[in-house]
């Protein structure tokens, strides 16, 4: 890992490196990238950017003004653990050469901006994210087979995954573990051991520093511990997870998914981020004594978030599939309530953490999120509530997801939208907490590109489950 430009070509040199891959994040938080020979590159090109067409990126740049800059980032250089021939990858931002400054498209420049705002309210210095990005891993060939037992066979209310009335006669499914009973039996029901520790071992490759690999709770889902990291590492970290769990997925035969609920029925993948605020070196969030050694500030910052939740969603919950995850009943609230150690409250604060520790995470946000852009709205929304001092409803500790719509109405505790349209319909109504740091030009793009790329062709499309409603009407 290098520090600067002199260390950067002595690494390339060292590593006889061929490549320099510069990739850069779009609004989805997909990752983009362009090769160039590692002869190519040089100390001007390195300090000034690499030009690259930002038509070609969705709601990016019109065509006849589409030259953009990528600026590497050359301390996030790493050797990447795929390729054939010794390749860097350097994580870049977008530059908006029109304008002389930074891309307001681009998320990883937004997620920058969002620092320097809050240390210009004077409220923090750093902010320490850890996100938990679950997935699930499947055979290549069976997936839509897999998707189609588990939409169209399983019936909860019937019977459950192993019930012989959804199988043939002879299926034998009992070294299965069933839905929901993924947590945490050993091999051979666990059959990803060998497949996440390669994971753990590449990440640890590429610069991440894992703690633990576990199977989760649904059949073929797994989770990788990796230690927290400022709110920009956070996000780049979540970019290099990604690949690697995708990569090495793929070069085992098989494909993984960060999808939020690939199965009907079972548990989906959640996004769940943990946040602390710190300034000269002290944890903002941290009060002993209080309710879970929670400050005031730290409950300002939940309530900011609850505030804005809705709107928010479309942010930290950007794809119609989101939805289909924030059901009752699969660890992932759609109530905005917060509590120690509660799993049904949309934030839970985690047990026995002490000063360095003591944090909050929000349970509701997925990997279709792109992750600076999450991370800052999120956080953009925590600051309001500071300023505004929102106190939020709670703490409530009991199984949340055994109350009934009437008791949740009755005890005024706010929800997550249920779609994507609703969400991102509050986003057009309250972005006002989000415009210091992502510009109205960004709102218009953003919301647009949810509804032409997923909420009007989703709205659009007859469902398997329409059939079964509908079809003898
Ligand atoms: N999979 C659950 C979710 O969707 C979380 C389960 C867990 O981490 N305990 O959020
Ligand atoms: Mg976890
Ligand atoms: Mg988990
Ligand atoms: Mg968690």
């Amino acid at each position: 890992f290098v520090n600067s430009i002199e260390e950067f070509f002595s690494f390339c040199q060292e590593n006889d490196v061929k490549y320099v891959d510069l990739r850069f994040t779009d609004l989805k938080g997909t990752w983009h990238h362009v090769t160039y020979r590692a002869s190519a590159i040089n100390e001007d090109n390195l300090t000034n950017g690499f030009p690259f067409d930002g038509s070609s990126i969705d709601k990016w740049q019109p065509i006849n003004k589409s030259d953009m800059i990528l600026k590497a980032d050359v301390p996030t250089a790493f050797l990447d653990p795929f390729t054939a021939d010794p390749t860097i990858i350097i994580f870049c931002d977008v530059y908006d050469i029109y304008k002389g400054q930074m891309y307001e498209k681009c998320p990883r420049s937004i997620a920058k901006a969002t620092l320097k705002h809050a240390e210009s309210l004077g409220i923090a210095d750093a902010a320490y994210f850890g996100p938990e990005n679950e997935f699930f891993v499947f055979d290549d060939v069976r997936v839509i087979d897999n998707i189609n037992e588990a939409g169209y066979k399983i019936d909860t209310e019937e019977g459950d995954w192993n019930s012989n009335t959804h199988y043939p006669d002879g299926y034998n499914s009992g070294h299965r573990g069933g839905v929901k009973g993924g947590y945490f039996p050993v091999a051979p029901i666990d059959t990803q051991v060998d497949l996440r520790a390669e994971m753990m071992d590449v990440l640890e490759q590429v610069g991440l520093e894992v703690i633990l690999g576990h199977h989760e709770v649904a059949q073929g889902q797994g989770e990788i511990g990796i230690v927290f990291s400022d709110m920009i590492g956070a996000a780049d970290n979540v970019q290099k997870l990604k690949y690697v769990v995708k990569m090495v997925a793929h070069l085992n035969g098989k494909t993984a998914t960060f999808m939020p609920k690939p199965l009907f029925g079972d548990n989906g993948n959640g996004m769940h981020v943990h946040q602390s605020l710190w300034k000269d070196g002290k944890n903002l969030f941290y009060k002993e004594g209080n309710y879970a050694n929670l400050s005031e500030m730290a409950l300002n910052y939940v309530g900011g978030i609850f505030r804005h939740a809705k709107a928010l969603a479309s942010i930290t919950n950007p794809s119609t599939n989101s939805y289909k995850r924030l059901i009752p009943g699969f660890e992932a609230p759609s109530i905005l309530t917060y509590s120690m150690q509660n799993r049904s409250a949309s934030c839970r604060i985690p047990y026995g953490a002490g000063e360095k520790t003591t944090r909050i995470e929000m349970r509701f946000p997925d990997s279709t999120a792109c992750p600076y852009l999450a991370f800052s709205a999120l956080m953009m929304a925590g600051l309001d509530g500071i300023k505004n001092k929102t106190v939020p409803v709670g703490p409530m500790d009991e199984d949340l997801f055994e109350l009934s719509l009437d008791e949740i109405r009755e005890k005024g505790i706010p929800q997550m939208p249920h779609t994507l349209r609703e969400a991102t319909e509050a986003l057009i109504a309250d972005n006002e907490f989000l415009r210091p740091v992502f510009s109205k030009t960004f709102i218009d793009d953003y919301q647009h590109y949810m509804f032409e790329r997923q909420i009007w062709p989703d709205e659009s499309r007859p469902t398997a489950y329409e059939f079964k409603t509908t079809y003898s009407c």
